[in-house]
C-alpha cells in the first residue's frame, strides 16, 4: 500500500462543512480532491430518496464528508476503553454485520474531522479530571480509521499526543494494513495497535473491501517489530458446522507469524445484532448470508437499553471455553481482555 494514499479509500464526491474551511487541514484536502477531479461540494450530502437502499448504502460509502467536531464531550466506551476519541466515523469496508450500519443509521458515508488540536486538547482535560488514574481513549469506535490515515494523519498525531501524557492511554482497532505511518512514530507504549482478524472464511463471505487475513496478519507482525503493544481482536466469531476447527487453525496461523511475543492482547467478540440492524442489512445487502433468523439465539438488554440477539448461553459457555483453553497454547502470556 504504501506510497498511494487512496490505496484503501479515494471518495467519488467530497462535501465541506462552510466551519471545517478554517482549518488547513480541510483546504489541503479540498485542493487536494479538486486536483484530482473529484467534485467537491460546501455543504453535507443530500440523500437521493429515488436510489434504492443498497444503492444509497454504496454511494454512502464513496462519500467523503470533512467536517468540525463540535459540542466536544466524550461518550464511553465500555469495554474497550474509558472514552471514545473522535477522529473520523464510517468505514470503505462493506463488511454486512458492521455495527455502524445501525450507529450511523441514514448517515453511513464517512467523516473526518479536521480540528484534531482541539480533540486532543479536550482529551487532556478528561485526563487530567481522572489523574492519577489511567484513562484510556478508543479511536475506532465510530469507524475504522486506518483507511483514511494517508490523507488526515490524524492517528498519528493522536499517537504523538498521548506519548506525551502521563495518565493518558490510546488504542485503537483496524481490519486493514498499510500501518506504515507508526513506523518511527514516538509512542512510548502508550498506544495499543490492535488488528481484527476472522477466518478466511468469514472474510471472504462477509468482509468486503477490507483487507486479506495474511495482510492483516502482516501488519499485526510490523506493529510488534514497531515496538508498539499489540492487540489482536476476533470480532465477529461466527458460529458454523467447524467453528472451532477454523478458529484454531487462525490462532495457529497468527500465532507462527508472530513468533514468541509475550504479552499480546486479546479481545473476543461473537456475533450479535439489534431489530434494527437486522432490517438495515436487508435493505441494504439482500445477498448478506448472516446468521440472523434467530436460531440459537436469546433476546439480550444490554448497557446501552436496547435489546440485541447473542447466542444462547450454552454456546457462548463453548465459546468462552475455547478461547481460553486454545489461546494460551498458542500465545506466551495473553492478556484475554474479555469474551463476549
Ligand atoms: S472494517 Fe470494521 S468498521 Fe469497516 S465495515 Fe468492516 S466492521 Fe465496519
Amino acid at each position: 500500500m504504501s506510497g498511494n494514499p487512496f490505496a484503501f479509500f479515494k471518495p467519488e464526491i467530497v462535501y465541506i462543512r462552510p466551519e471545517a474551511k478554517e482549518y488547513p487541514l480541510a483546504r489541503e484536502l479540498e485542493s487536494r480532491f479538486k486536483h484530482m477531479g473529484i467534485p467537491v461540494r460546501t455543504g453535507i450530502p443530500v440523500v437521493d430518496k429515488t436510489a434504492g437502499a443498497a444503492e444509497s448504502y454504496r454511494i454512502a460509502k464513496k462519500t467523503l464528508v470533512i467536517s468540525v467536531r463540535r459540542g466536544l464531550s466524550f461518550q464511553s466506551c465500555k469495554p474497550s476503553a474509558h472514552y471514545q476519541l473522535p477522529l473520523a466515523t464510517g468505514c470503505p469496508a462493506l463488511c454486512e454485520y458492521c455495527y455502524l450500519q445501525t450507529t450511523l443509521g441514514p448517515r453511513p458515508y464517512l467523516k473526518v474531522y479536521v480540528n484534531v488540536e482541539e480533540i486532543l486538547a479536550k482529551a487532556g482535560e478528561y485526563i487530567t479530571r481522572r489523574a492519577p488514574e489511567v484513562t484510556v481513549f478508543e479511536g475506532a469506535a465510530t469507524s475504522d480509521p486506518v483507511p483514511m490515515e494517508p490523507l488526515t494523519h490524524t492517528l498519528g498525531k493522536a499517537v504523538a499526543f498521548f506519548a506525551g501524557s502521563e495518565h493518558g492511554r490510546f488504542r485503537f482497532v483496524t481490519k486493514f494494513h498499510g500501518l506504515e505511518w507508526l513506523a518511527g512514530l514516538e509512542h512510548r507504549d502508550h498506544t495499543e495497535v490492535r488488528v481484527s482478524l476472522n477466518t478466511r472464511r468469514v472474510i471472504r463471505r462477509f468482509e468486503k473491501g477490507a483487507s486479506s487475513l495474511a495482510h492483516r496478519i502482516g501488519a499485526a507482525r510490523d506493529v510488534l517489530r514497531w515496538g508498539y503493544p499489540l492487540g489482536l481482536m476476533i470480532a465477529p466469531v461466527i458460529i458454523s458446522e467447524d467453528w472451532q476447527g477454523e478458529y484454531r487453525d487462525l490462532l495457529h496461523e497468527a500465532g507462527r507469524a508472530l513468533g514468541p511475543a509475550r504479552g499480546i492482547s486479546f479481545e473476543i467478540v461473537t456475533h450479535r445484532y439489534t431489530a434494527r440492524a437486522r432490517e438495515l442489512i436487508q435493505s441494504r445487502c439482500p445477498d448478506h448470508g448472516l446468521p440472523l433468523d434467530g436460531r440459537d439465539r436469546k433476546f439480550k438488554v444490554g448497557q446501552f437499553g436496547y435489546g440485541k440477539y447473542v447466542y444462547d448461553a450454552p454456546t457462548m459457555e463453548q465459546v468462552d471455553g475455547f478461547f481460553r483453553t486454545e489461546i494460551p497454547k498458542t500465545f506466551i502470556e495473553p492478556v484475554i481482555r474479555y469474551i463476549v
